[in-house]
């Protein structure tokens, strides 16, 4: 039996053997459909959780689910607003139910050990309530023993790397969208996908400290970029991969009770910021 870590690249009798004998965590990756500025592309709030949860799950022997790829709308002051082609974005309402129903289908196969793995700013809320509401229905059918851990995995940036990655100041996670840190990781992990000549050289977009409904696209970024990406590297995009893989190893180790793989695993001890 080839041992694969991508669900959807098993046959369904070796999936169900693993699933079986093995007790074995399944990592769903959640993201968006969403402009990320002129130099990178709509997929990368998908495509980074799903290399993370990738190289975590090769260390900690994880099965990853395929993610999904759409996300709650955009919002103006944390990904620049739903207005732009390419955001493709679900109701809050259909988030909710499809984290809900594919962690009651994971749960029906035998699966006790999830972790839904979010990159989306505005995702937050509506995967909480879908894993609540999960969780809930499947006590009420006498399956009390789903655990379910849900990381954003910008948060193990320990605060040396904060330093080497952002210089000159952070500009806060909701305004780093098409910004330095995605940037740098994509250029990491696919740079010909990012066209550096392309990044927008500006100071980080200003908004009040509220939002207003109907949004006015005018107010916001024209580029889609809330501060500018002019400091990413390739170099700084493996620094924060490989903490995000071995800082997310370990606590899954912890949570889960997984023996970790590799030696860099059972070592790395990354400070996890709150
Ligand atoms: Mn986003």
């Amino acid at each position: 039996m080839t041992r694969h870590v991508l669900i959807d690249q098993m046959t369904w009798t070796d999936y169900d053997e693993r699933v079986r004998t093995e007790n074995p965590l399944v990592i769903l990756p959640v993201g968006s459909l969403e402009q990320h500025g002129p130099h990178t592309p709509l997929g990368t709030d998908t495509i980074i959780p799903t290399a993370i949860s990738t190289a975590a799950a090769e260390r900690v022997g994880a099965m990853v689910a395929p993610p999904i790829a759409y996300g709650y709308k955009s919002q103006a002051r944390t990904g620049g607003g739903n207005h732009f082609a390419g955001t493709t974005s679900l109701d809050g309402e259909t988030l909710i139910h499809m984290t809900r129903d594919i962690i009651k289908e994971f749960a029906r196969h035998g699966v006790r050990n999830m972790v839904v793995m979010d990159s989306h700013y505005e995702n937050e809320m509506f995967l909480i309530e879908g894993i609540d509401l999960a969780l809930r229905e499947l006590r009420a059918d006498g399956n009390e023993d789903m655990k379910i851990v849900k990381i954003r995995y910008f948060e193990f940036t320990s605060d040396e790397t904060m330093g080497i990655v952002f210089p000159n100041g952070f500009p806060g996670w909701p305004l780093e969208h098409a910004g330095v840190m995605t940037t740098s990781v994509m250029l990491h992990l696919h740079p010909e996908l990012v066209q550096m000549d392309r990044v927008p050289d500006h100071p980080p977009v200003q908004y009040p400290p509220y939002d207003v409904f109907p949004a006015d696209p005018a107010t916001g970024s024209p580029s889609g970029v809330l501060a500018s990406a002019r400091g990413a590297s390739a170099e700084k995009g493996k620094r924060l991969f490989d903490e995000y893989v071995a800082g997310i190893s370990k606590a899954l180790s912890v949570e889960f009770k997984l023996g970790a793989r590799t030696p860099e695993a059972r070592a790395s001890t990354g400070t996890v910021r709150q």
